[in-house]
């Protein structure tokens, strides 16, 4: 017993310490990048082509910022009875200027009324992750439809998107740390979605077809 406390303490010290790294280590990495930005406009060929290298590995760690703990937030990590539509217009919010910017749109679907038990913060960060893929995966006229219901004792969530869709291969290594079809992905956005999910006690089931698009289907305990 006394073991699984330690335990427990030590797990919230870390999420809370991570937290409060994060927060304060973005910022100097976005103006160091605006720094060697600077520099790489005067620069020679050479320092040019290395500047360049900084700057991709800045955005790397950024990326892996973002995909971690974007809505970590310390001494936050209470769970409450959550407004999914409530949660949605704020990942809406967040994440429509990005759509928007690669010619695509999010269209939500959510009624009032469906509650399910959780953390806000990392609600928001396992769907933020998703959400931030089928934009990613977006090709012309993307869109992505978002929409829930409630199915006897669960609420159910749907994300579907029109963008690359994926191949068998690829949807059996969804959530594996490190694996990423992308030149700049981390790998670990889903790997902390899935997470999220099943300490949740949710669910999650992925639909896709090569050139047509990708559907998430995630499923949890209804909060009322
Ligand atoms: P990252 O986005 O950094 O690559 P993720 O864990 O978020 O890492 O996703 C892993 C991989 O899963 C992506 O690189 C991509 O190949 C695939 N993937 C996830 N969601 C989608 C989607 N909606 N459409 C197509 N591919 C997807
Ligand atoms: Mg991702």
């Amino acid at each position: 017993f006394n073991n699984r406390l330690q335990r427990q303490e030590k797990m919230e010290i870390i999420s809370e310490l991570a937290a409060s790294v994060a927060h304060e280590v973005r910022n100097p990495l976005q103006v160091t990048r605006g720094f060697l930005q600077l520099l790489r406009e005067t620069a020679e060929e050479k320092p040019k082509k290395y500047l360049g290298f900084a700057m991709d590995e800045l955005d790397r760690a950024s990326e892996i910022i973002t995909d971690f703990l974007t809505f970590a937030k310390p001494q936050l990590d209470d769970i409450t009875v959550l407004s999914l539509s409530a949660e949605f217009e704020h990942i809406e919010g967040i994440l429509r200027p990005m759509a928007n910017i690669q010619g695509g749109d999010i269209r939500v679907q959510l009624p009032t009324g469906l509650y399910v038990k959780g953390n806000s913060s990392k609600l928001k960060q396992a769907f933020v992750n998703m959400v931030k893929n089928s934009i990613e995966a977006l090709e012309d006229e993307g869109v992505i439809q978002i929409w829930a219901y409630r199915e006897r004792e669960d609420v159910v969530i749907h994300i579907k998107d029109n963008g690359a869709g994926m191949d068998e291969h690829e949807l059996s290594r969804l959530g594996e740390p490190y694996f990423s079809s992308k030149s700049k992905g981390t790998g670990l956005g889903l790997m902390v979605t899935f997470r999220i999910i099943e300490v949740m006690q949710g669910k999650i089931e992925f639909k896709s077809t090569k050139g047509v698009g990708t559907e998430a289907i995630i499923r949890f305990p209804s909060a009322d």
